[in-house]
């Protein structure tokens, strides 16, 4: 029978102990496929991959799962470690403020943005952020930084202007005119000591590409300052050359922990993986947006399925695994082969399968699934609900046996779940051809179709 083939192939794979090369091969060929997609550099996605191999040979083959979705879990795990070992790196806060946090990327990257963002999210926590215009490249940059601070009502210090309160007042910079960033970034610490700041957001200038004026000037705010964190920030679009200036700036300044910026847009985070790869640092916030709430806490997990279009598949993975009640598949299997699944079956294994989650978030949890938002978004949750409500006005009777539901009983039931008859006619209709075909299916001499068979 169906489900003796079944599982004496579940025992076949079983037996292998461990995946095999070629378990292993084609879905390495898909992760790799997926990371490039995402931007991640090659020389990171070789290597990845090849440790990636190294595990899933090693890994004992389980109950749960099919070799291909092992696989998918030994990637998820191996991105989420690099990615930051798989939990939140916190902000590092001073023992004696203030809390210096100095700002550096190319210019472009999202520094000035951020400055905002956080001293919006440091004030929300109770803290007293000070932002300071250490970027004198461009004339335009401390106005900039000064827009910004206002509209997050947090103060900025700025070289000509002094401090300005968010109530709008002006503390003057005692003689302060110059354009020395490194002297303004000095000042702005004696500044916040004397007026009880417990955080200073130090944003410096960048430039369009890496070059040694600017990684200098960083490196002299640097020293002068110490900062507490030296973040990195990294425009998640920029691809391919994210590899380069990870690598110039961690040479150049030895950051702390990296900001991705504009992870709003198309970038599918491969420069969180190269970055993070190349660098060993901890990401340690996302910026997705342009307004100043448009900011969070990085999460390693959700980064890994992202790079991977995977949804939440491993959620899935997961959950498939604690509750997957391999007795009740087997009855299931057993009652197709003899062609007696019936509406009631059909009813607990529509629970089983609502008890993970919204449809919606189910078909959202299937890879590549993410591609198709449009028709996520459109599929509808009460058809889900109708069907369930039609099957719970039949009698018991009447579920374990559609055949006997004639005319009378149809207009019994749609009265009872609130439906039409045309709705409960369509019910029973699909019921029927579905069970139509699964009866062909395990019946059939060819085994499950789809399922790797000559049929
Ligand atoms: P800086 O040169 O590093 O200081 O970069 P800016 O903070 O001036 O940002 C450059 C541009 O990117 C500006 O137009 C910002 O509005 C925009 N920007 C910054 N962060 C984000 C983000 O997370 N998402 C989007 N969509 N735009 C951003
Ligand atoms: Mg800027």
């Amino acid at each position: 029978s169906l489900t003796d083939r079944l599982s004496n192939a579940f025992k076949n794979l079983r037996s292998k102990g461990k995946l095999t090369d070629a378990d292993i091969d084609g879905t390495i060929r898909e992760i790799r496929r997926a990371l490039l997609d995402a931007d991640v550099a090659l020389d990171v996605v070789r290597s990845f991959t090849s440790r990636v191999r190294e595990r899933a040979l090693g890994a004992e083959v389980s109950d749960a799962l099919n070799p291909a979705q092992q696989v998918v879990k030994i990637v998820n795990d191996e991105l989420t470690e690099i990615l930051g070992a798989g939990v939140d790196r916190p902000l590092n806060f001073a023992k004696n403020p203030p809390t210096i946090i100095m700002l550096a990327g190319l210019q472009g990257a999202g520094k000035t943005t951020l400055a905002g963002k956080l001293g919006y999210w440091l004030k929300d926590a109770g803290h007293t952020p000070l932002l300071v215009a250490a970027d004198l490249q461009r004339p335009n940059a401390v106005t900039q930084l000064q827009v910004v601070g206002e509209r997050a009502g947090v103060p900025v210090y700025a070289p000509e202007k002094g401090v300005q309160s968010d109530g709008g007042d002006e503390v003057s910079a005692p003689g302060e005119t110059t354009g020395d960033p490194v002297k303004v970034a000095r000042d702005s610490i004696k500044l916040a000591k004397d007026k009880l700041y417990d955080t200073v957001i130090i944003d410096t200038a960048g430039r369009l590409g890496v070059d040694d004026v600017l990684m200098k000037q960083a490196r002299d705010i640097r020293d002068a300052v110490q900062p507490n964190e030296i973040l990195f920030v990294i425009d998640a679009m920029i691809g391919q050359d994210a590899v380069k200036t990870a690598k110039a700036f961690d040479e150049g300044v030895d950051f702390t922990g990296v900001v991705l910026s504009k992870l709003d847009g198309d970038a599918r985070g491969g420069a969180a993986l190269s970055v993070a790869s190349v660098t060993g640092k901890p990401i340690l916030f996302a910026s997705t947006g342009e307004g100043l709430k448009d900011f969070e806490v990085f999460h390693p997990d959700r980064m890994a399925s992202r790079i991977l279009d995977m949804g939440d598949i491993l959620t899935l993975i997961e959950q498939a695994q604690k509750q997957f009640d391999e007795e009740q598949a087997r009855a299931a299997a057993a009652k197709l082969s003899e062609g007696e699944f019936g509406l009631d079956d059909f009813l607990e294994q529509l629970q089983q399968v609502r008890q993970l989650g919204p449809m919606k978030n189910l078909l959202g949890m299937i890879p590549g699934m993410a591609q198709h938002r449009k028709e996520l978004e459109a599929f509808d949750e009460k058809e889900v609900d109708r069907t369930e409500a039609i099957i719970r006005s039949m009698t018991p009777e009447e579920r374990r046996n559609p055949k006997i539901i004639d005319g009378s009983r149809r207009a019994r039931i749609a009265y009872g779940s609130g439906n039409t008859v045309s709705a409960v006619n369509g019910l029973l209709q699909r019921f029927e051809q579905a069970a139509k075909m699964m009866k062909r299916m395990s019946s059939g001499q060819r085994g499950f179709p789809g399922m790797g068979g000559p049929g």
